[in-house]
């Protein structure tokens, strides 16, 4: 869609990428690491400066007290959770993944030689635990979670939580890998792995700086996770990247020192609201959108064509660039629903809007 987009000259509410400056801030952080002496090799679990940091961030946030060896720093989340698959899935394990999902989950699954069991959220995009309950076996190695959601925008409730406490009692061999990516851009309660203690002792949790702080393109990311699962994903990790560059990770480390990480719902928020207000005079239907930077719409009152035939057309004839919901269900699923990104400037909102609003 990005390339449809730049080819018809369109604005590009698809792919999830913020298009506004970075803080200056961060900016200079990164200029202080560049004039240091940071150039070499970092520790393959990464900066200690990092990961100490992490570890206050973790604190403060859901009152969680881990140490620096529960912490690795990766090349992005896809990283991280490709390194965590690799590492603990086999040849002949299931993997549990709840469509509509993010679209690098599934590959490393394969490339392992196990088998992805793609098994459809709720009409709402929450967890059906009944469904859940009954494709787990002893064959089912991981059950892989995204919250808040990407592409629906939603956040788990508590009884999401005790449904999977329980699942996870019922089944010692299962292992969690919990993707949390958003876990700052949160309009309502957003509940951390980190703060379950039933489960975070198996769990994998994974996030990234890379959409914490409009960073996409540095690549950098984290997981958290006991040591015996970490010996593991360590295999894996040192022969695939080894160590992540080393003047992003001090520049992080920095920066964390100074901001307010709780600031960054506020910045969404008032995006998100910017872009709903609008919107919602559109024939566009809302879906509610609790977290992450997307927006859910439904297209059924403008059009019956398929997602994937709307989203172009849209991109072409009206210039705006959208993902269709289907794209992220194994079964194609077509709900006429399409997904745009609202992390960017309020200008490219006001263009997009203008158009959507004449459709
Ligand atoms: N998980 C989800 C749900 C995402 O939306 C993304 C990025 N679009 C990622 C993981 C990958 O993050 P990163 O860019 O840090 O690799």
């Amino acid at each position: 869609m990005s390339a449809l987009a730049q080819e018809y000259n369109a604005i590009n509410l698809a792919q999830g990428f913020p298009n506004f400056h970075i803080d200056v801030q961060l900016q200079n952080a990164l200029v202080a690491a560049a004039n240091s002496n940071a150039h070499q090799y970092a520790p393959m679990a990464g900066l200690a400066e990092l990961r100490e940091e992490i570890v206050r961030l973790v604190a403060r946030q859901y009152h969680r007290n881990i140490t620096l060896n529960d912490i690795l720093i990766t090349a992005g989340a896809t990283q991280a959770i490709f390194t965590t698959i690799q590492a603990l899935v086999h040849s002949g394990d299931e993997v549990l993944i709840l469509d509509p999902s993010y679209d690098c989950y599934e590959s490393p699954v394969i490339l392992s030689g196990a088998k992805p069991i793609r098994l459809p959220l709720k009409f709402d995009f929450k967890p059906n635990w009944d469904l859940i309950n009954s494709k787990v076996s002893t064959k089912t190695r991981l059950l892989l979670i995204n919250n808040p959601h990407n592409p629906s925008g939603t956040i788990w409730d508590e009884a999401d939580f005790i449904a999977l406490e329980k699942l996870m009692a019922a089944h010692p061999q299962l292992l969690l890998l919990s993707d949390e990516v958003y876990e700052f851009i949160a309009f309502e309660e957003h509940q951390s792995i980190h703060q379950r203690s039933a489960l975070r002792d198996r769990a994998i949790i994974i996030s990234s700086f890379g959409k914490t702080f409009h960073i996409t393109g540095w690549k950098i990311g984290y997981l958290v996770c006991p040591p015996e699962i970490m010996v593991e994903i360590q295999k894996v990790h040192q022969f695939l990247v080894f160590s992540v560059n080393s003047i992003a990770q001090l520049a992080l480390a920095s920066y964390l020192k100074e901001i307010d990480i709780n600031k960054l719902k506020i910045f969404y928020q008032e995006k998100r609201d910017f872009f709903r207000a609008q919107l919602e005079s559109s024939r566009f239907e809302l879906y509610p959108a609790q977290g992450s930077y997307f927006q859910l719409a439904s297209y059924a009152h403008i059009s019956d064509e398929p997602d994937t035939d709307f989203c172009i057309r849209l991109t072409k004839e009206n210039g705006v660039a959208a993902i269709p919901l289907s794209v992220f269900n194994a079964n194609g699923e077509d709900r006429k629903l399409v997904r745009f990104c609202y992390a960017k400037t309020n200008e490219t909102l006001q263009l997009a809007l203008d158009r959507l609003c004449k459709i």
